[in-house]
């Protein structure tokens, strides 16, 4: 079947109001993967928390643990010159060091002992919190492969639109394909409205001048609506966009 230049135009049209809606269902699917996803990134994130946490207590740890060995290298130093002192003063000055750095050991390794029960806790915290990511992230995975099948559906009808779109626009004139395509980039839905019969215009039903009418009904040209601006046709309204077998009034947005 060959369409006039109108008539294509009106099917453009059409198919243009449908690949909008379409995207549209994209964009709602991608919200719906975001919030599907949600829980199981909150937990990985504050999993991620506490393991930083744990590197910085096992760095701490690492550092006490360091300072005590130091600490017990200067206490046996001390002890052997404890056997060499010359007179009392010496002796008295060695013992107070010796008394000073074993409180300060002591102080470490209570240090010591308190990160490591902190550690142990947080590692079992840790370990709870990988289990519930787990289950989360196999919770996930189902709903998150169903909604991209389902999304990857639309894109096809979106691809086969499109070209259809593409093939129906070779059937339209230079002149309108112009207008249409300025039209269509700028944001407006509606481009070409049918004339109706009682001389109306269809898409802001505002009258067109008996002149402009018949100018419409005999010469096919592209002629505009005084009032909207609407590329107006005196051929009826093109067959629905049979797609995927939905009927009219859903696509309309
Ligand atoms: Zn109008």
């Amino acid at each position: 079947m060959t369409k006039t230049s109108m008539g294509s135009l009106q099917e453009v049209q059409r198919l243009d109001e449908r690949i909008a809606h379409l995207r549209k269902e994209v964009v709602a699917f991608d919200e719906r993967l975001a919030e599907v996803e949600e829980p199981a990134l909150a937990m990985e994130s504050e999993l991620e928390t506490v393991e930083k946490r744990m590197a910085q207590m096992q760095a701490d740890l690492r550092r006490v643990e360091r300072a005590a060995e130091d600490k017990r290298v200067r206490i046996e130093k001390l002890e052997a010159r404890l056997n060499k002192v010359q007179n009392l003063r010496e002796e008295a000055a060695v013992r107070t060091e010796l008394s000073l750095i074993r409180k300060a050991v002591e102080t470490d390794d209570q240090e010591a002992y308190q990160i490591l029960d902190q550690l142990q806790r947080t590692e079992a915290t840790a370990e709870e919190l990988r289990e519930k990511t787990e289950v989360a992230r196999a919770e996930v995975g189902p709903s998150q492969q169903a909604l991209l099948d389902e999304r990857s559906g639309f894109e096809e009808e979106l691809a086969e639109l499109r070209a259809r779109r593409d093939r129906t626009l070779e059937a339209v004139g230079d002149r309108e394909r112009k207008v249409y395509e300025a039209f269509h980039s700028s944001g407006r839905s509606v481009v070409v409205s049918p004339l109706l019969e009682d001389g109306a215009c269809g898409n802001c039903f505002g009258m067109v001048p008996l002149q402009v009418q018949n100018e419409i009904r005999s010469s096919g040209e592209l002629i505009r609506c005084e009032a909207c601006g609407v590329i107006l046709s005196a051929e009826l309204e093109p067959e629905e966009v049979e797609v995927d077998g939905e009927d009219e009034g859903e696509a309309t947005a």
